[in-house]
């Protein structure tokens, strides 16, 4: 599988590491423990089909990467850095 790093352009998957999930999961208030933390640290939906993710591109320019793909055919339908998302 390649990933298309806006930075560096299409690279071998190896360079990147998965971090979780892209998007749709909002932080808890508060530091105390709760079930919310709970769910948010551990509770995952874990569907088959397209899901957007984090990716790390760690052995080339650092980016942060939200990865829309297919986690059944491995097809990728686009990538974002974080900062684009987030703004
Ligand atoms: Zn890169």
């Amino acid at each position: 599988m390649h990933i298309n790093c806006p930075h560096c352009g299409d690279r071998d998957q190896r360079e990147f590491s998965i971090r979780g999930h892209g998007t749709g999961l909002s932080r808890p208030k508060g530091e105390t423990w709760s079930d919310d933390w709970n769910d948010f640290l551990h509770i995952r939906d874990n569907l088959a089909g397209r899901i957007q993710e984090l990716w790390h591109h760690g052995g080339g320019c650092g980016a942060w990467l939200v990865v829309d793909r297919s986690n059944v055919t491995h097809e990728i339908f686009g990538t974002r850095l974080v900062s684009e998302v987030r703004s």
